[in-house]
């Protein structure tokens, strides 16, 4: 892509009311657009960041067994009253609106009831079973606070998985999957070495739930981090009887802000009961299903990784998730300075290496590093009459304060390899 083309363009400033790092970021390198508080659009670079987070999501959900499809976010009354989650007295945070003939929507808050309710019509036997459904959808919530950026959004992309299983033991073996599943996200979205698995309340059905949670200043949940064991216990549920039933001694234990990047639930059958979700065994003896929920905010990660990757001079993207591989910068409007950028671009396109080319000819070299360096693709490749000079092309890390000379074709295969 031509950042002449993009239409988006870096700010000096952020909205004087945005007090978060990673939407004073995002919105200055143009990668999210505020529409109001809680609420943002995601602009060209935004999306190719989410949408790479999305296919890691996928890879790991599919490798587990995981089948994909897309619920409605339209949510009916009926089916939300059959779980008793549809009274604004139970939950607080719902959008809902009227139809023009009667009768109210609501707009999905979580996902468990579509997914049960749809299962519903298609399972009956222990044939059927287990079965491990996911969307990626957009996700409304009223929440009263909303200062975190794209950390806590009114309006977030998610994924939820549900797994759909015939007995406590088959639900614990797929759940004990799930949990490697959200260590290869976090570890592959760049995360990994500072999020921990963490014990949480756990609800009606099981002792604990497994939060993933990264140690950030921006975060608003406070962990005890056990570094040894690689584990964490949430402060809502910290407590000597629970250290003890873990095996874990309160002098390992480290205290830390941290945001909860993925939730893992058993649900045993709080919903499948009230949907009457039943399959027959093979002495035809009818049991309700045990359900368990996985979810995970591909905005939160995002806004997560700018929370804890970047510097001050702004944002610096995992390979795995950077919009581009590579931000080639051309300085000078000699003919060929500019001949040698095209070739290297034209090259780059072919060989499938995504690249962010800086063509444009009224910026000054200043402000384009200043820009590359707020947008953070992990690759900056500079040509100038210097670098030509030198004998070809300047290639820097975004991590790195110096760069070096390489050739076109070095450079080629040492992108190439890199991919
Ligand atoms: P929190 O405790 O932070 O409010 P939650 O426990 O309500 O989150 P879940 O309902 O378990 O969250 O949602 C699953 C995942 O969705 C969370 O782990 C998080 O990654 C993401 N998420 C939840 N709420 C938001 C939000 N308002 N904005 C962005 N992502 C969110
Ligand atoms: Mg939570």
């Amino acid at each position: 892509m031509k950042q002449s083309q993009l239409f988006t363009r870096t700010k000096k400033d952020s909205p004087a009311d945005e007090v978060s790092l990673n939407a004073e970021l995002l919105i200055r390198a143009g990668f999210i657009n505020k529409e109001m508080a809680g609420v943002y659009s995601y602009l060209p670079l935004g999306l190719r960041v989410l949408n790479n987070i999305e296919n890691i999501i996928r890879e790991e959900m599919n490798k587990i067994g995981g089948i994909e499809m897309r619920t409605s976010v339209f949510q009916s009354k009926e089916v939300w009253e059959k779980s008793d989650r549809w009274s604004d007295d139970v939950v607080d945070n719902w959008f809902k609106t009227k139809l023009k003939n009667g009768g109210e929507v609501g707009l999905s808050f979580t996902n468990e009831e579509a997914h049960a309710n749809i299962l519903k019509s298609y399972v009956s036997s222990y044939k059927d079973l287990p079965i491990y459904t996911y969307d990626f959808k957009s996700i409304f919530r009223n929440e009263i606070r909303s200062k975190s950026g794209i950390l806590r959004g009114r309006e977030f992309y998610w994924k939820a998985l549900y797994s759909f299983s015939r007995s406590e033991e088959e639900h614990n073996e797929f759940y004990e999957k799930a949990k490697i599943a959200y260590k290869n996200i976090f570890q592959r979205a760049g995360i990994g070495h500072l999020t921990y698995i963490t014990f949480a309340s756990g609800g009606t059905f099981s002792k604990f739930s497994h939060e993933f949670q990264t140690i950030t200043g921006a975060g608003e949940d406070i962990i005890y981090i056990d570094e040894n064991k690689g584990i964490a216990i949430n402060k809502e549920v910290y407590t000597d009887e629970v250290l003890e039933s873990l095996g874990i001694n309160k002098e390992d234990l480290v205290e830390n802000k941290s945001i909860e990047v993925g939730n893992i639930f058993s649900l045993g059958t709080k919903f499948s009961a009230p949907f009457d979700l039943k399959y027959k065994d093979e002495n035809g003896e009818e049991k309700l299903v045990v359900m368990g929920s996985y979810g995970v905010g591909l905005g939160r990660l995002m806004g997560t990784v700018v929370e804890v990757l970047s510097d001050d001079k702004g944002i610096i993207w995992p390979e795995s998730i950077a919009p581009f591989k590579v931000h080639l910068l051309v300085l000078g409007n000699d003919e060929n300075i500019k001949n040698s950028a095209d070739e290297l671009y034209n090259k780059l396109n072919e060989k499938g290496i995504e690249v962010l080319f800086d063509d444009r000819s009224d910026v000054s070299a200043g402000e384009k590093f200043a820009d590359s360096d707020l947008i953070g693709i992990p690759y900056r490749v500079v040509v100038s009459k210097r670098s030509l000079a030198d004998g070809g092309f300047e290639i820097k890390k975004r991590t790195e304060a110096n760069g070096k000379i390489i050739s076109l074709d070095d450079l080629i295969s040492f992108l190439e390899n890199k991919n």
